[in-house]
């Protein structure tokens, strides 16, 4: 065929398809971009970390069958954990595989969960109130399915968890909720909470850690082992310590942790919107990751109901920390209706000795058996077994 002729159909497409080929290996050769990966290194000590990261990061990204250059920065570091931010520069082909967190269950070294975020998109603001309502309406009935929610909520990842989508966030919040047999009112705290922080502009998970059994309940202890599941899971920031039963009534109340520990509840409806005693630090409660760990969490003592909230009150001002609250007018709340528990009658006893007991009772001695650990679309559910000792 002469040069001139117009060309056949095939060879046309064929050429169209190795300069798309060629165009895309110029592209990956030779522009880049950078991710941050934030890894946890709980569990590891301090020798083993350089040995055993250096290899995973590699592993990571052989996947691709490539090294990528990175540099490594030590974020936070303590006794027996640190995080790490690693900086990779890599094709821009590579963003969307680091930011697919189904890549990281398969590191089999793991210990956490690997996050990545693209660094080429812009902090989110620091003023979210474009984006608030103020005061919001409180809906109890009709209870929606979970199937409704998770159609409705169709943007959440595994988890319960939400990042905006266009800016990043750098503090990540855990939303820790003890639990068990109120399954109405997870269903409606899910159905307000999502959206609420969603409108917040939060990088936002919500566990849900559930004792299992019949036996004394046990509030304190299961927060403290959403913190040390939550930690397992990512790196987070901030904790949000929730009763199921409290639903935020303005969305100017931002879940966020400032720096000092805050009291959330402040104006609940049935104690007609007025804190009753100024130490209250019950029902929902914000404080950051490392004030936590300083605190040594809640104590692990308080079985049935009461107390436990008070002595975490008496661990904050004991270590010179001081309990922050918005005012009535934002802090306000309404708790769904329930049977009232009776009140434990050894919680003041324990609260008299709470305070010989705040290094050796807490974080630090929690024991418990995981049964479950599942990664639903509306929340991160745990499910756990602990005993009182006898
Ligand atoms: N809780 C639960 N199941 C129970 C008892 C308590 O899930 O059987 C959790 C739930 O998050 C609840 C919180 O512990 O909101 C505090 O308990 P409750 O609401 O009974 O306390 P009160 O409202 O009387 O302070
Ligand atoms: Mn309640």
């Amino acid at each position: 065929m002469p040069p001139w002729c117009p060309i056949s159909p095939y060879k046309g497409l064929l050429i169209l398809v190795i300069a798309f080929v060629l165009l895309e290996y110029f592209m990956n050769t030779f522009t880049s971009s950078k991710t941050s990966l934030y890894l946890n290194t709980t569990k590891l000590l301090s020798d083993d970390k350089e040995n055993r990261y250096g290899p995973l990061l590699k592993t990571l990204l052989f996947k691709n069958n490539k090294t990528y250059s990175y540099n490594k920065t030590i974020l936070s570091t303590t006794k027996n954990e640190s995080y790490f931010s690693y900086v990779v520069t890599h094709p821009p082909s590579l963003a969307s595989k680091l930011n697919n967190s189904s890549l990281t269950p398969s590191v089999s070294e793991a210990t956490s969960t690997i996050e990545a975020q693209n660094e080429s998109i812009p902090l989110c603001p620091d003023d979210v109130s474009f984006n608030l309502k103020g005061r919001i309406p409180i809906i109890r009935t009709p209870v929606p399915t979970v199937q409704d929610l998770e159609k409705r909520f169709n943007w959440l990842q595994p988890g319960g968890h939400w990042q905006p989508e266009n800016c990043r966030v750098l503090s990540k919040v855990a939303i820790v909720i003890p639990f068990r047999c109120r399954g109405e009112h997870l269903l409606l705290f899910l159905q307000h909470m999502h959206p609420f922080l969603k409108r917040q502009q939060l990088d936002y998970r919500i566990f849900v850690v559930e004792q299992d059994g019949e036996k004394s309940f046990n509030r304190a202890m299961l927060m403290n082992i959403g913190y040390k599941e939550a930690l397992n899971v990512n790196h987070f920031d901030c904790f949000i310590f929730h009763d199921i039963d409290l639903l935020p009534e303005d969305d100017r109340n931002l879940y966020t942790c400032p720096n000092q520990p805050r009291h959330m509840s402040v104006a609940v409806d049935i104690l007609k919107y007025k804190l009753p005693y100024p130490e209250i630090f019950g029902g929902v409660s914000a404080i950051s990751t490392e004030h936590f760990k300083l605190l040594n969490g809640f104590s692990n003592s308080f079985w049935g109901w009461g107390g436990e909230d008070d002595d975490m009150s008496n661990r904050i001002r004991y270590h010179h920390l001081h309990i922050s609250r918005y005012p009535l007018t934002i802090a306000r709340y309404t708790m769904l209706t329930h049977k009232k528990d009776k009140p434990s009658p050894s919680r003041y006893d324990v609260l008299k000795q709470g305070q010989q007991r705040f290094d050796k009772d807490g974080l630090n001695n929690l024991q418990y058996k995981l049964i479950h650990k599942k990664f639903n679309l509306l929340y991160t559910w745990i499910l756990v077994e602990i005993n009182q000792p006898s």
